[in-house]
């Protein structure tokens, strides 16, 4: 039975310590990491290509009429979107492919990948939310607030996620191994093993 990799998408409001968790899981070589499209400016702890491809709002809105992406979404005034030719290029890698993106592109890929696994990652409490958000400094008070309401809509999309995992504070290992032991157990799903199913069954 020859393993692919999982499509893993991770969502959680600004705060909930999204980065750290996809930094601790790309220590693990079979994990990599789709780089998303924005239109966004760049913050101080961005770096171009790495964090993020930057592009203009109208070169943003050609990839869209283009068809090149898999999956968009307007958040906070800006736009973020995965190119198709990325998710096709790291799934064809044969490793888990990590998308950290926000709620309304999460649905769309799960329309598109239904053997993607969406996860929730959860700051313990609203206080803690608020003030990692705070803590980070490198966005705006107008921003903050923007990204806290943002947090409460998109809240009410949670269940249409697969699992939920807390990242509760100081124990960002903890969350990132509820997350390898979610991936290892997928590993096993039929959806996961389709190409085995009907291979095996002649379907
Ligand atoms: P930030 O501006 O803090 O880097 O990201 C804001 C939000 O956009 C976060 O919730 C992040 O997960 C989401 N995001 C980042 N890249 C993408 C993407 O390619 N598509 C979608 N739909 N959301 C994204």
């Amino acid at each position: 039975m020859t393993s692919k990799g999982s499509l893993i998408v991770i969502s959680g409001p600004a705060g909930s310590g999204k980065g750290t968790i996809v930094k601790l899981l790309l220590q693990d070589e079979s994990y990599t990491v789709s780089i998303s499209t924005t239109s966004r400016q760049p913050r101080s702890d961005d770096i171009p290509g790495v964090t993020y491809n930057f592009v203009s709002s109208e070169e943003f809105i050609d990839m869209i009429s283009n068809g090149e992406l898999a999956e968009f979404a307007e958040y906070v005034g800006n736009f973020y979107g995965t190119p198709i030719s990325t998710i096709t290029e790291l799934i064809s890698s044969g490793k888990n492919v990590i998308l950290e993106i926000e709620t309304q592109g999460a649905l769309q890929i799960k329309s598109r990948f239904p053997e993607a696994i969406l996860i929730w990652l959860s700051p313990p409490d609203y206080d803690t939310l608020d003030s990692r958000l705070r803590g980070r400094g490198t966005n705006t008070d107008e921003d903050i607030n923007k990204r806290l309401t943002a947090a409460r809509r998109e809240l009410q999309l949670l269940p249409y996620y697969d699992y939920i995992v807390i990242n509760e504070k100081g124990k960002a290992e903890e969350a990132a191994e509820k997350i390898r032991k979610i991936v290892e157990v997928n590993s096993m799903s039929t959806k996961q093993n389709s190409d085995f199913v009907r291979e095996f069954y002649k379907l």
